[in-house]
């Protein structure tokens, strides 16, 4: 007996139009579905568990639809209801939909602690009920490798995975076969095997599990594009175009524009960049899109405004792309990814040298490296700290440059900015690891240094101005510049205070900041 023929002799004679609405939710009609289900909440004879299994179609369906936000609302609704009534199962159920959503929508640590709190329930299913849970748990351990993946041990997330697969092979679900197969598929492209990814990938299309079959078909598009075979890229491309259009649904339209953004940006000709770039800016904005797919959108967007940077030398494209940085600055620190949020700094640094911009592009370089070291990012730390010394010992180039008004490609050069798109493109892939100090747990009234993003523990400087800086930070900057980046005024008052503005003209005035 397989979950969902369990769970129906668990709750007994269903109405019919509740089967019916399973049934389509299987084939992946999920607007017909979800048309049967808003008539069947209004019923007014259900039984309490009724309507919990009408809910958990429901979220269901929100979630096949990639309407995660309502996927997480209704989801926690069920929980909290189904606790109520003592329903195990329904808990289990509503608490890994919930953290799949959280997931998708890039807030790890919220679904972690969903996962953990699933796992303890399973325990206590498996004591107490004699049922079939492998389709359950294939899909709680899936949902840890995503998080491991994220966490950028791909190792364990591939471990996961395939155990998550091997729990599901013989349930005949192909949903969480072919889930689970893409999921390695991935972790391969991670971990650079190109064909064990197109083994596992080819695998999954083959299943032809169609409602989500866009995931697999993308890791093909990925791999194919990674190694260059445009060709073949556009093969499965034409595959999802067409389920796009038998779909029609958020999630095929998005990961449908996300991938034709992608193959049109590796083309050479000028008109299909820019329609890429139209594509990414609205995919890069758009909140109600997958985190995954923003960032690779704002990365996009960096590498075709610097390729418009080099061949029309206007400084307005560094204005352009501001607002996006700014996003993915947004997205990173909210979703506690700090080694992108490091390297997004490290970026904004060298944007700011191509407008010679020597202070702020020192700044964003100390603010990255305390981030970094923050964060235990050491390797990025250090490469940051080669990338301060040589802006030093380039501080007279970049005054030459800056007098002679040399071209943006020679600038570009000098910064090696198209490297460090590509470094935050690697991050993507491979998502950092975050401490757990650093973990949310739910403050209300967290104190963020302005320096290295992190929570103030213990000591805290707080400027006039309110401006707020770790003890770490307070101490690094007295013996930079000694000034309060929100408003100049000396941090340490017995010290002189060091713009960078006046070192870089050559002399050093001491004792700007006001007393
Ligand atoms: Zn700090
Ligand atoms: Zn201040």
């Amino acid at each position: 007996m397989t979950d969902e023929q369990e769970r129906q002799s668990e709750i007994g004679s269903l109405p019919k139009e509740l089967t019916q609405a399973k049934i389509l939710l299987e084939q992946g009609e999920f607007k017909k579905s979800f048309q049967i289900v808003l008539k069947l909440e209004k019923m007014d004879n259900l039984s309490a568990q009724e309507l919990l299994s009408i809910k958990l179609i429901k979220a269901n369906l929100l979630y096949n639809l990639g309407e995660f936000l309502d996927t997480i609302k209704n989801a926690e609704e069920i929980y909290q209801e189904s606790q109520k009534q003592g329903d195990l199962l329904s808990s289990f159920d509503a608490l890994t939909i919930q953290a799949h959503a959280l997931f998708m929508v890039g807030k790890i640590s919220q679904s972690e602690d969903l996962i953990k709190q699933a796992e303890d329930l399973f325990k206590k299913i498996k004591e107490t009920s004699t049922i079939d849970t492998k389709e359950r748990e294939s899909f709680m351990v899936r949902i840890k490798a995503n998080i491991y993946s994220l966490k950028g041990e791909v190792h364990r997330s591939l471990e996961f995975n395939k155990r998550a697969f091997e729990l599901a092979k013989n349930t005949g679900n192909k949903e969480l076969i072919s889930a689970s197969l893409n999921n390695i598929g991935n972790d391969f492209i991670r971990l650079k095997d190109y064909d064990k990814a197109i083994i596992s990938a080819k695998e999954a299309v083959k299943l032809n599990y169609e409602p989500l079959l866009l995931y697999p078909l993308g890791t093909l598009i990925d791999v194919y594009v990674l190694k260059g075979d445009i060709k073949e890229a556009k093969v499965y491309f034409k595959h999802l175009g067409e389920l796009k259009e038998k779909f029609d649904t958020k999630t095929y339209n998005d990961m449908y524009n996300a991938y034709d953004a992608l193959l049109l940006k590796s083309s050479l000709r000028a008109r299909d960049r820019i329609k890429s770039e139209e594509i990414n800016k609205k995919l890069a904005l758009d909140k109600t899109v997958t985190y995954e797919v923003r960032i690779g959108a704002i990365i996009s967007l960096c590498d075709l405004f610097l390729i418009e940077l080099r061949l029309t030398n206007y400084p307005e494209i560094i204005d352009e792309i501001q607002p996006y940085i700014q996003e993915l600055l947004d997205l990173a620190e909210g979703q506690h990814l700090y080694l992108i949020l490091a390297e997004t700094y490290l970026l904004r640094a060298k944007l700011s040298l191509l407008t010679f911009d020597i202070k702020k592009a020192k700044r964003f370089l100390t603010q990255a490296q305390k981030i970094a070291e923050r964060f235990g990012h050491t390797e990025l730390a250090e490469r940051i700290t080669n990338e301060q010394s040589s802006l030093l010992k380039k501080s007279n180039i970049w005054e030459k440059l800056k007098e002679m008004g040399a071209p943006m490609a020679e600038r570009i050069k000098l910064t090696r900015l198209s490297e460090q798109i590509e470094e935050i493109s690697e991050k993507r892939t491979v998502l950092p690891a975050f401490l757990t100090e650093e973990k949310v747990t739910i403050h209300k009234e967290k104190k963020i240094c302005l320096v290295c993003r992190g929570e103030v523990l213990r000591f805290t400087y707080i400027c006039e101005c309110d401006a707020i800086y770790c003890e770490n930070c307070a101490r690094a900057l007295t013996d930079l510049e000694n000034a309060c980046w929100v408003c100049d005024n000396p941090i340490d008052y017995s010290k002189p205070v060091k713009l960078y503005k006046e070192e870089v003209g050559g002399k050093n005035v001491d004792n700007k900041g006001k007393k």
